[in-house]
């Protein structure tokens, strides 16, 4: 299924039809439904249908099929009309199925268990911390060549300069380790010897510093 973005004066209809393409909105939209109504079983909640819309924000995008033999879905609809079908579906399911309490009984446990999902990936893998590519990826031509000199990474095959090149492999460290890391980690980690260079590194992209002297530990967050 396609959006087409309408022209508002020919002159500038090169940029107006420009598509963007959505698969299967309705199939998403199932997706989504189901496992909420899944979750709620599971935790002692009563069958509840869950209805779905797939609804396009943007108004001025013209909703339109990638064939003509298909026809758009009843339940792919602009942001305009959203009220009237939820009218709709309040007439077609007036049943009570939950209290109010039950209800935000329901909200409370769901936020309750919306939690990052802690995987450790080395362990599902079956790989050894040893075969890991570690140092600071270039952000430009991808090879991890890049050195600290003058406040800056530059990378040795390229040449390229950043003065952030090091928070993408932090993050990778995070999804791999954890959001804890030492400066004696974090230096084996990225590569880089000196204790003082990493220090200011990580002060600089404001991690907070749990611990004192050589016990101190950062709490890392994902830094883009
Ligand atoms: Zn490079």
């Amino acid at each position: 299924m396609t959006a087409q973005k309408r022209g508002r004066s020919a002159h500038k209809k090169s940029y107006a039809w420009r598509k963007k393409g959505y698969k299967s909105p309705v199939l998403q939209a199932k997706t989504q439904g189901f496992r909420p109504q899944q979750w709620l079983q599971n935790h002692g909640f009563p069958y509840m249908i869950i209805d779905i819309l797939a609804v396009i924000s943007f108004t001025d995008k013209l909703l339109k099929t990638s064939s003509e033999k298909v026809t758009i879905p009843y339940e792919v609809i602009h942001s305009n009309i959203l009220l009237f079908r939820i009218q709709e579906l309040e007439e077609k399911f007036n049943k009570k199925l939950i209290s109010m309490d039950q209800l935000f009984k329901a909200a409370n446990m769901l936020k309750t268990s919306h939690q990052p999902l802690a995987v450790n990936i080395l362990e599902k893998y079956g790989i050894q911390p040893d075969h890991l590519v570690k140092g600071v990826f270039c952000p430009e031509c991808g090879a991890v060549l890049m050195r600290w000199a003058n406040k800056t990474w530059h990378c040795v095959k390229c040449h390229c300069y950043s003065k952030d090149a090091h928070l993408a492999a932090i993050n990778d460290y995070i999804l791999l380790y954890g959001n804890q890391m030492t400066n004696k980690q974090a230096r084996e980690f990225l590569k880089e010897e000196s204790r003082h260079v990493l220090k200011r590194l990580m002060k600089k992209a404001g991690f907070t510093i749990i611990g004192y002297k050589k016990g101190s530990i950062y709490q890392l967050k994902m830094r883009y």
